[in-house]
């Protein structure tokens, strides 16, 4: 099998964010591309790696830990950002560089606690739930000023920033809002001086709205679909299959 056309699907998404950071009049070293693996094959995965992309953003433990394997030696940043359960966050540890999914107060200390006792710290990003649907993880946005307050007392935990996902509509006017609303968050955030705290990263956007998030100031989007094709499970698999063990 080859999948050159996943070397395709990448050129078009880059072209797609030059483009859009041309007419936003931003310039594109400021927007990361992060590819979105869950399911993805190893030699799809490969495939996006020999034309040099780097940053693979995983949604389970489980995957992470057989695809980490499987790429010992690569030059791969590798980040979580599915939903995280707070006895997963040992393994989790292990692999990422950064967690975009940190949405309450007990897995923030529960990082604390394990990066506590390894002597390092981690950069997380906290997760708003901006479109306020039931079935998304992430922090109301109006409860968000003050978890990030009670986050920053954590030392080991670097807060770069905010995620989103947008809602997922065909009516680009509310995609939108949910961005803008995640951009004022952060505006806020940087507002209070929280100490420590860094806002530099919005990871929002992903397949069908990464230009949208682009107009909206995201600096970093999460790309699965356009560049590997369609996924044999639906998202709802990945986004509320635990809602039952929400902790
Ligand atoms: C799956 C996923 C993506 C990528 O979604 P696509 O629509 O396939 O681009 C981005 N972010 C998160 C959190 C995801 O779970």
């Amino acid at each position: 099998m080859n999948f050159l056309w996943i070397e395709d699907n990448l050129k078009f998404v880059r072209e797609k964010i030059n483009l859009t950071c041309q007419s936003a009049r931003r310039n594109p070293k400021n927007v990361k591309l992060l590819l979105a693996t869950k399911t993805v094959s190893a030699d799809r995965i490969k495939q996006a790696l020999d034309t040099g992309e780097t940053l693979i953003g995983e949604n389970k433990v489980q995957e992470l830990q057989e695809k980490y394997s499987l790429f010992p030696n690569e030059n791969i940043e590798w980040h979580f950002i599915g939903h995280l359960q707070t006895n997963k966050v040992k393994q989790v540890l292990k692999y990422v560089t950064c967690i975009h999914s940190v949405d309450r107060l007990k897995l923030g200390r529960v990082l604390h606690r394990e990066l506590t006792k390894e002597n390092r710290k981690l950069d997380i990003l906290v997760q708003v739930n901006t479109s306020y649907e039931e079935s998304k993880f992430g922090v109301a946005p109006e409860e968000t000023l003050n978890l990030i307050e009670q986050l920053s007392e954590l030392d080991t935990l670097n807060i770069k920033g905010l995620m989103t996902i947008g809602k997922l509509t065909t009516d680009d006017k509310e995609t939108r809002e949910c961005f803008r609303l995640l951009k004022s968050i952060q505006q806020q955030v940087i507002d209070q001086n929280y100490p420590g705290v860094e806002m530099d990263i919005l990871s929002m956007g992903m397949s069908g709205d990464f230009e949208i998030a682009i107009e909206e100031g995201a600096t970093l989007v999460r790309v699965g679909t356009a560049i590997f094709g369609e996924r044999e499970y639906p998202d709802s698999y990945y986004w509320n299959e635990q809602l039952r063990m929400r902790d």
